[in-house]
């Protein structure tokens, strides 16, 4: 099997875990747990989201968040936003990362955006100039790659018109979502691989939902295509907007637990992984899909040898 030696894990808990929490969490609990998370090793996190505070609640706070954590030499702090709006607020933080979102289909963007692909990327062209005058490196995500709920699959044409418009803007560090849990391991490994050669100078970063259980095979077969970037939430947060009460995103620890068993590098402390989601959990006050929270480590399991003595005499 090809992999890669070492994975990037981008921790998106903060904002994909908690935003479609209903209960608010503190900000002093959210600043506390993006600090945890970067001292458990982790180098990038997605730290809130700078979209109109109506539209998400939970994220209402997300400057204040970015104001008091702990900045962490060699750890980017990105936040999640759409337009200049956001940017402007991002730089009044001090970050010094964005990460711009746009839909990959056409519905999906008119549904969450309520524009027009084309309108939401023109926006991009001022959020671009200002954050460059700022020296702040740009990424984007478009969401819905590998399959939206209103048009199914997504023509790998047009996954590839997106891309090279992002490159006209500078932009190389690309997310691509699986947002509502649609893609299966074959179709990732096609995408990937046609993407991956397609596209040499860009940095792939998946984001992978667990919606259908097929969120650690669809890894599996991105690393296999040159994929070693991925986003992972801490217990699994995330959910799905289009079923409610199914799985999140793949859970981080549970994403560095498999890594580890396969002898692949992450730089996280799998125990203190471990602790974060179950913070995590103790503060959205549910049960979570972390595996690792219900089955805990392999090398953990230190069972008592059955005695094999024979019942039947
Ligand atoms: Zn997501």
């Amino acid at each position: 099997m090809q992999l890669p030696k070492k994975v990037t894990i981008c921790e998106v808990g903060p904002r994909d875990g908690f935003q479609q929490e209903k209960t608010i969490i503190p900000t002093a609990a959210k600043v506390d747990i993006i600090n945890r998370v970067a001292a458990s090793g982790v180098q990038v996190i997605e730290i809130g989201s700078f979209v109109h505070p109506k539209a998400v609640p939970q994220m209402a706070d997300s400057d204040e968040v970015a104001r008091r954590i702990e900045k962490m030499p060699g750890v980017q702090y990105r936040p999640f936003l759409t337009n200049l709006k956001g940017v402007e607020r991002a730089l009044a933080c001090g970050l010094d990362r964005i990460k711009l979102s746009h839909a990959a289909s056409e519905s999906h963007n008119l549904s969450n955006f309520n524009q027009t692909i084309e309108q939401t990327v023109k926006g991009f062209e001022a959020c671009v100039e200002l954050a460059v005058k700022h020296n702040a490196v740009l990424s984007a995500a478009l969401t819905v790659s590998f399959g939206c709920p209103f048009e199914g699959k997504v023509p790998l044409e047009n996954i590839k018109a997106h891309v090279r418009r992002l490159n006209e803007y500078g932009i190389y560090e690309i997310s691509l979502a699986d947002t509502t849990g649609m893609a299966n391991p074959n179709q990732v490994y096609g995408m990937m691989s046609d993407l991956v050669q397609t596209f040499p100078e860009v940095k792939w970063i998946l984001h992978m939902h667990d919606t259908r259980g097929m969120a650690l095979a669809n890894i599996l077969a991105a690393m296999q295509a040159g994929v070693s970037w991925f986003d992972a939430s801490f217990s699994g947060l995330g959910g799905c907007p289009y079923a409610p009460g199914a799985s999140g995103n793949v859970a981080t620890e549970d994403l560095v637990h498999m890594l580890h068993e396969m002898g692949i590098e992450t730089g996280i402390d799998l125990d203190q992984a471990i602790e974060t989601a179950r913070l995590a959990r103790a503060l959205v006050g549910h049960e979570t899909d972390s595996r690792m929270l219900k089955a805990g480590k392999v090398s953990d399991l230190v069972l008592e040898k059955p005695k094999g003595q024979n019942k039947i005499s």
